[in-house]
Parts: structure tokens; C-alpha cells; sequence
């Protein structure tokens, strides 16, 4: 018997990223460009703030220190999007709103809950000014050319801010590969067939098309189910090598009909590793098709399929989609109850958040078994317990990767 000898989490997505090809670029509407990932870096086109801008509504003077000594003419008011261009005397002060260019030779601005007017309209300070006060200077945030937006973000809506704060429209964004999904299994029915007897009900594939939807993958093929048999499987196989990513699901693990890389081999797909240390989901098949794209064959555990798209396959398309940052973040949350791995590799549990006494923590989902994906429903996200530990007490800190659902909602 051939041993195939699993490597650690970490070794294997380090041996697949660096074979994982990067898109091209187009451009897209600003409108549009949230979900998609920047292909090259937002710059700042003026200064920011691109002038003197008041800070509050007040009335801006030129400062002397004896603003409180005598009182000032209003010589007129500017509101934001106007310019005033009077020539003011010493003891002139003029109205100013937030927002607004502060006129030269005004370098402060002094409040208006700090003034009072006179009978004849002039104004007196109460407090004392401190040079400067109230008005953010002419690039004091930014300077113009300074990179507010690295390429290789994934935009979301305050990026879209930003981008249209700088006067750009068609926003250049990595193009996304395109995806191949199929199920391999004998015993597999479509969501719209009957399910009778030894059958089930292909769960995977379509969990892997909405994954791939939520994440803004839109040119995805679906190859359906085959049976366990060479020449079918080979066939469709040969299909979706046609894309840049191909999602085989099933038939990677020891037994008799787990054929699926054999057939990837006879369609001359690389294999670059088959089989990880870790839990669940070690018989995990990735290799390269001759056409430089990405292969990866999960096992059929519904459960290996949630946390090795999740932890495994995603940074890999986000990889070659441009973005920098592909990996998921974890939050370090404690336990609120003791979790066990008897496995001897790192585990990936599915838990979720509760919320007790202000504390925000983690509860693993007890999974009875591969084929749980009912209690699945009920993850928020993934969280590690690493190698070579056996249990971690309640109270013990994890890394818990937010992956779905709304995940600070529940009390109790
Ligand atoms: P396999 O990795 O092909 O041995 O599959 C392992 C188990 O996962 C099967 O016995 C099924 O219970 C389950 N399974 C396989 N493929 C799917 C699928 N597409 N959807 C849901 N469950 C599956
Ligand atoms: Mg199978």
C-alpha cells in the first residue's frame, strides 16, 4: 500500500499559492466597484483638506492674542463652497461656517458659542483664541499623491468614499478567474430530485456556488454530478479544466471508488499535495492542470467542504482574484466550553458566538460524525485547535475566523 504522507495546514496552502495565477484587469464603475478587488493604487489628486477649512462655526480673525480686549466689525460671511475676498482691517472678523475656506489673512477661528454681539452688530470674544485654532490646515490629513487605497483591497462601500473623494470614476479592478464546480458521487441526487433509499442530496456543490457568488466569483460553471466512474468523471473533468479553478467534490479519499485522482492524473493535472494534516477533511487533493490552473478535490464530508472553502480554497481564489490580503483574520476569543480533538492534527471547529455578561465567546458545534451538516447551519465561523493539542479548557483564548452569518447576535 502507498502512504501518502500529509503535510501541516500551513505547508500546503504555502505549496499551492505561489502556483496560483493572477487575472487581468479592467475597469468598472464606481457605482460598481464594491466586492471587487483594486488593481492599482488610489491616489490623493489635491492636498486634503485641499484648503484652510473651518472646523466650527465661528468667526475667523487674525490673531493677535487681544481678541478678548475690544470688540470686531463683521466684515461678511463665507459658507462652505464660497470664496471671500474682502480686504479686512485689523479689528475685522468675518463669519465663517464649517467647512468653509477660511479667507486670507484669517488664521483663526474662534467659536460662535464664544461670542456675543453688540447693539450695533459688531461682535465681542469672550475666551481667549489660540493661534490656529478651528481650521485644519491645507493637507493636514494628506498630501497630494500620497496612496489612500492600495491596489490589492478588496473594495467595500467607505472604499467607494474615498475613491470618489479623489475624482476617479471607472476604477480599474482585477478581472476574477473563472470557476468549475462538480460533484462526484454514486449516491448523489439534485436539491430537485427524489431522494429515496441509499440516496442524498448534493449539498456541496451548491454550497459551493452560493460561497462562490457571496464572494463576487460571477463566471462559475456548474458541471453537475457524476457517477463514480472513470470515463464520466475523466469527461468532465476535461470541462472544467477549461476554467481557471476546478472544484471537484468527492472521491479523493482511500476508498474503491474514489477515483477522482487518478482521472485528474490522466488528464494531466500535477498533483502538488493529497492529503493534510488536519481535521476534518485530510484526504484533500490540489494540483495544477496543464493549463496553469488550480485544482482542488475535497472529500464529500459536507463539514470539510464548509471549512476547506473557507480556510483553504478561498485564499486561493482571493489570491488570484489580486487581493493582498487573502488570508482570513482571526478575532482571539475564549472558549465557553472545554473542546476536545482527538485527532492528533490541527482542528478546524465549526462554532459560533454567544454573548454572557458582556463577554463575547466561542461554543464548538459538536459535530456526531462527517456527514453533519445540519448542525452546520448553525456556524458562525471556523476556530482553530491546534496540533498536538488534545483539549483546550473553557476560558482558553482561540482563533475564531468569522466566516458566516451574523454572527454577534445571540444573548445567552
Ligand atoms: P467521499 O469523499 O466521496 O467518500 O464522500 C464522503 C461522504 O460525503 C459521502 O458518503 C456522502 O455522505 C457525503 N457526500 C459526498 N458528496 C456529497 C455532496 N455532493 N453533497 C453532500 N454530501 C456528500
Ligand atoms: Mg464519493
Amino acid at each position: 500500500m502507498v502512504r501518502i504522507v500529509a503535510i501541516t495546514f500551513e505547508q500546503a496552502l504555502a505549496s499551492v499559492l505561489p502556483v496560483v495565477r493572477i487575472q487581468g484587469v479592467r475597469e468598472v464603475p464606481l457605482p460598481d466597484v464594491a466586492g471587487e478587488i483594486l488593481a492599482r493604487d488610489v491616489v490623493a489628486d489635491r492636498n486634503i483638506p485641499p484648503f484652510p477649512r473651518a472646523a466650527m462655526d465661528g468667526f475667523a480673525v487674525v490673531w493677535t492674542g487681544r481678541e478678548t480686549e475690544r470688540p470686531y466689525r463683521v466684515a461678511g460671511s463665507v459658507n462652505p463652497g464660497t470664496v471671500w475676498g474682502g480686504d479686512p482691517a485689523e479689528t475685522d472678523c468675518v463669519r465663517i461656517m464649517t467647512g468653509a475656506m477660511v479667507p486670507a489673512p484669517f488664521d483663526t477661528v474662534i467659536q460662535i458659542e464664544h461670542a456675543q454681539f453688540d447693539r450695533d452688530g459688531s461682535v465681542r470674544f469672550q475666551t481667549p483664541a489660540g493661534r490656529g485654532q478651528n481650521i485644519a490646515r491645507e493637507g493636514e490629513d494628506v498630501l497630494r499623491g500620497a496612496v489612500l487605497i492600495p491596489s490589492g483591497t478588496y473594495l467595500a462601500a467607505h472604499h467607494v468614499a474615498t475613491i470618489s473623494s479623489v475624482g476617479r470614476w471607472e476604477v480599474p479592478v482585477y478581472e476574477r478567474p473563472t470557476v468549475a464546480v462538480l460533484s462526484t458521487g454514486d449516491e448523489l441526487v439534485e436539491p430537485w430530485e427524489v431522494a429515496s433509499g441509499p440516496m442524498i442530496r448534493n449539498s456541496n456543490a451548491h454550497f459551493l456556488l452560493a460561497a462562490l457568488n457571496g464572494l463576487g466569483f460571477r463566471k462559475v460553471r456548474y458541471l453537475g454530478i457524476v457517477k463514480d466512474e472513470r470515463e464520466t468523471i475523466t469527461a468532465k473533468i476535461r470541462e472544467g479544466l477549461a476554467c481557471d479553478f476546478l472544484l471537484v467534490s468527492g472521491g479523493v479519499s482511500v476508498g474503491d471508488v474514489d477515483i477522482v485522482p487518478d482521472c485528474l492524473a490522466a488528464c494531466g493535472v500535477r498533483k502538488i499535495l493529497h492529503k493534510i494534516a488536519v481535521k476534518p477533511g485530510k484526504p484533500i487533493f490540489a494540483g495544477e492542470s496543464p493549463g496553469g490552473g488550480i485544482v482542488v478535490g475535497l472529500p464529500g464530508n459536507p463539514v470539510a467542504v464548509l471549512v476547506h472553502f473557507s480556510m483553504f480554497i478561498r485564499p486561493l481564489l482571493l489570491k488570484a482574484s489580486g487581493a493582498t490580503d487573502c488570508f482570513p483574520k482571526p478575532i482571539l476569543l475564549p472558549l465557553a466550553e472545554g473542546a476536545g480533538n482527538k485527532s492528533g492534527r490541527k482542528k478546524f471547529s465549526i462554532g459560533r458566538l454567544v454573548q454572557k455578561g458582556g463577554e463575547t465567546r466561542v461554543v464548538e458545534i459538536p459535530s456526531h460524525g462527517s456527514g453533519d451538516f445540519v448542525s452546520a447551519c448553525l456556524a458562525e465561523g471556523v476556530f482553530e485547535i491546534p496540533l498536538g493539542t488534545s483539549h483546550l479548557p473553557a476560558g482558553e483564548i482561540v482563533r475564531f475566523y468569522p466566516i458566516w452569518g451574523n454572527f454577534l447576535s445571540h444573548e445567552g
